[in-house]
């Protein structure tokens, strides 16, 4: 369940409490739905906890609990799995291993309880391991974004969502052929949804949809055409995407 009290938050940083939180959710709630994986779906949930294993940058036991997953996912050499099996080897805990079992949202807390929460978090999530993929110098460039696209397509329980992903991913996502595109990919098409999503019912009234970062976030940048059409300067994009969604970065506050 989510805990109902409100916590104060810093807007301008991302908190490792609402990637853990993404992560037990869609471990444990989400994907329980699906009581056998196979097939494409299978496919789909090795990817999502490979690019986890390499790419979460996780406190030391998550990390630890995410490399043994993947270990177990790997071995198994069947055309499917029970989820059952999967969520005993996700429970396996010991004193520096374990998945924390919390859904404790932070910067993705919503005004009411039906705002925000998971999906906001698998935003943010898709969007730190997409830097972390460029700061280790992944070899694939679109790795993280091909996890990110079959998860959503297998298992994301917004359907609608699904089906318009699955849209923008057809039209481009094969002509991502950097890390740093793909980090860029990611913010110029999660864009796209803030716009077609902006004054819809589902948007929080406290959490506006804007075109991301606005310029008291970052100001460097948005620039003006001569005409004075807005336009975003993408390097400093970038360099502020590295930035805000860094590991060092992260805030550790409200962690169990
Ligand atoms: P979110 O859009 O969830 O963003 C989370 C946080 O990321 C923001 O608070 C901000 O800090 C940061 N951020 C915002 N924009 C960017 C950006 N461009 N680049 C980097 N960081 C950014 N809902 C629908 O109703 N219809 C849909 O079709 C739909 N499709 C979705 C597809 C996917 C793959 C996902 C993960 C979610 C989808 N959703 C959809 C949910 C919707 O996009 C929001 O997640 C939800 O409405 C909550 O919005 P939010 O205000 O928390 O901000």
């Amino acid at each position: 369940h989510t805990e109902e009290q409100w916590r104060p938050f810093n807007k301008t940083r991302v908190y490792m409490s609402d990637l853990e939180s993404a992560l037990h959710y869609s471990l444990r709630v989400e994907l329980a739905s699906h009581s056998i994986i196979s097939g494409e779906d299978l496919t789909a949930l090795r990817r999502y906890i490979s690019v986890l294993d390499k790419y979460f940058p996780g406190r030391p036991p998550v990390k630890n609990a995410l490399k043994a997953v993947n270990d177990w996912l790997q071995k198994q050499e069947g055309t499917s799995i029970n989820y059952s099996d999967f969520r005993a080897a996700l429970n396996t805990r010991s004193t520096d291993s374990y998945l924390p079992k919390v859904e404790r949202w932070v910067g993705c807390q919503g005004s009411k309880q039906h705002f925000r929460g998971y999906p906001c978090a698998m935003w943010t999530l898709f969007h730190t391991l997409t830097v972390q993929a460029l700061e280790t110098k992944s070899r694939d460039p679109q790795e993280v974004l091909q996890a990110m696209r079959r998860y959503v397509s297998s298992f994301f329980g917004c359907r609608p969502c699904a089906v318009h992903f699955e849209d923008m991913a057809l039209e481009s996502m094969n002509r991502v052929i950097s890390l740093r595109f793909a980090v860029l990919w990611l913010w110029s098409h999660h864009n796209q949804v803030n716009a077609r999503l902006a004054g819809e019912l589902s948007e929080d009234p406290h959490f506006p949809k804007v075109q991301w970062p606005p310029p008291d976030l970052c100001p460097a940048c948005h620039s003006l055409k001569p005409s004075g059409e807005h336009t975003w300067v993408q390097e400093e994009v970038l360099s502020f995407l590295k930035n805000y969604y860094s590991a060092q970065h992260l805030l550790h506050d409200f962690l169990s």
